[in-house]
């Protein structure tokens, strides 16, 4: 027998859907990381640059085992940057079942792993659990604070987002809070402002803040899927507007960038 993550109803290997694999990340956690996205995403982020990632019916089929084998032929940098797997999207939660699992090798293998997140969990099930637990680090994405504009912005309520981070730090886990700045959106000082008082509420569950720039250069996959481009016309943030929004943050969280 291969796996230890066979299913006892069909016996058929538990497989993952992925849409890409990138190796030698060095931004989504700490030391060197291996980032799997997985298809599928339970947002519709109107600034998505990742919109060919959204449908959870495609993507390639792969299991624990696979995957493991290719992650360990990078141990050496894993090992000397105290690195790992990060597991992305699309939404990578909703895949709970199998992400859990792969966690589960990655840690046996003695790697770190982290978990890129909406933060969209509402039933909190046996799966979801077991994938909270195995992750070492999580990168919430906090879109927005206001819930109207969330809703706007990705479709859904920003409610099990904030309960999600509450969650979190009830629980002893740490986590990178992100927030993507768009031009008119979320590039407001009081988005900014309220942000910084959930932030430090969370306390020293919180390690890092990270602001990202709105950019464009998933627009064509728009076009693919024959969607309108909602933000037509919005331009990326000025390194001013980054500045003083990085500005306003610290007076929250002294860890900012
Ligand atoms: S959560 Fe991420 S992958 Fe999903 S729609 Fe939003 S930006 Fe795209």
């Amino acid at each position: 027998m291969s796996c230890s993550c066979e299913t006892s109803v069909t016996n058929e290997p538990l497989y993952g859907r992925i849409h890409s694999i990138e190796t030698g990340g060095a931004v989504d956690g700490p030391g060197i990381r291996y980032i799997v996205f997985l298809q599928g995403c339970n947002f519709k982020c109107i600034y998505c640059h990742n919109r060919d990632t959204w449908d959870a019916t495609k993507g390639q089929k792969t299991t624990v085992d696979e995957l493991m084998k290719e992650i360990k032929t990078y141990d050496p940098f894993f090992i000397a940057s105290g690195g790992g797997v990060t597991a992305s999207g699309g939404e990578a939660s909703i895949q709970a079942k199998f992400v859990g699992a792969l966690f589960k090798e990655v840690h046996k293998a003695g790697y770190n792993t982290c978990l890129d997140t909406n933060g969209y969990f509402v039933a909190y099930n046996e799966d979801q659990v077991n994938l909270i637990n195995e992750t070492d680090l999580f990168l919430l994405d906090l879109k927005c604070m206001d819930d109207e504009r969330h809703k706007v912005l990705t479709g859904r309520t920003n409610k099990y987002t904030l309960e999600f981070a509450k969650y979190l730090k009830a629980h002893g886990k740490k986590m990178w809070i992100r927030l993507v700045v768009v031009p008119t959106y979320t590039d407001d000082d009081e988005n900014a402002r309220k942000m910084g008082e959930f932030i430090k509420e969370l306390g020293d569950s919180v390690d890092r803040v990270e602001l990202l720039a709105y950019h464009e250069l998933g627009k064509h996959k728009w076009a693919f899927f024959n969607d309108p481009y909602k933000l037509e016309g919005i331009t990326p943030p000025s390194a001013e507007t980054m500045k003083h929004l990085r500005d306003l943050l610290k007076e929250y969280h002294p860890n900012v960038h």
